[in-house]
């Protein structure tokens, strides 16, 4: 029941987003029936926030090998190059890759963007902290990160954030702007580590799923609003 009434609140800001459960049935079906992608030898990597909330969401794809972990705070894909590689190098024989990524937004059954209520506290707290952290800074105009070895990600999520300040500012629901900016940010840097690294790979396909966690409540699916599904042939990038 309480799933139902979340997908009603969840669909009023994302009308299109899935339950996990759903979401993972629906797009592993895709790459199996309209790719032909041989699900048994695929690997999996997740670009997402650290958070402990999103683990849930990750394990909807545990048919696959996985997932290799790229994501640091607010799900940026902080492993570079060198992280991208590495998972490059360990796509089975005759498989391909899957990269599951995006940032994550709580909601609360009123439709707070921004907030849930985390598993046994009876407060709602922020989520993602990350990016709900950056949004208090940016209200800022004058605030720039100083990148320092003690808080590196938080500081380069912060500055990739920079040049979208003005827009998420100017937003009805900065929460969900800044969400939305985050998963461009995400976006850009996945498919320059795969142009980057196309040489790497075990393999000739990379599929593509990013968009926006929604995560609801202990006991309840968490949702995604899918923004990109792609299937990238290596040869022809
Ligand atoms: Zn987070």
């Amino acid at each position: 029941m309480l799933q139902k009434k979340f997908a009603e609140t969840v669909k009023e800001h994302y009308p299109n987003a899935m339950d996990a459960k759903d979401t993972s049935i629906h797009y592993l079906g895709k790459m199996q029936h309209e790719h032909a992608i041989n699900i048994s030898h695929v690997l999996m990597a997740t670009s997402v926030c650290s958070d402990d909330i999103n683990v849930p969401s990750t394990t909807f794809f545990n048919v696959l090998f996985g997932p290799f972990i790229m994501g640091g705070l607010g799900g940026i894909p902080f492993v570079g190059q060198t992280g991208m590689t590495a998972f490059a190098h360990h796509i089975p024989d005759n498989g391909s890759a899957f990269i599951f990524y995006g940032p994550h937004i709580g909601i609360t059954l009123d439709g707070e963007l921004g907030k849930m209520y985390r598993p046994r506290q009876d407060k709602p707290g922020n989520s993602c902290g990350a990016l709900m952290l950056a949004l208090s800074r940016l209200e800022d105009a004058d605030y720039r990160p100083i990148m320092h070895d003690d808080d590196y990600q938080q500081m380069k999520l912060e500055e990739s954030l920079l040049p979208y300040r003005d827009k998420i500012m100017a937003s009805d629901n900065p929460q969900k702007a800044i969400t939305d900016a985050t998963y461009e940010v995400i976006d850009q840097k996945i498919h320059e580590y795969v142009k980057t690294c196309k040489d790497e790979f075990h393999g000739d396909k990379v599929t593509l799923l990013g968009g926006v966690i929604i995560n609801t409540e202990y006991g309840v699916d968490d949702f995604f609003d899918a923004r990109n599904f792609e299937v990238i042939d290596l040869k022809s990038i």
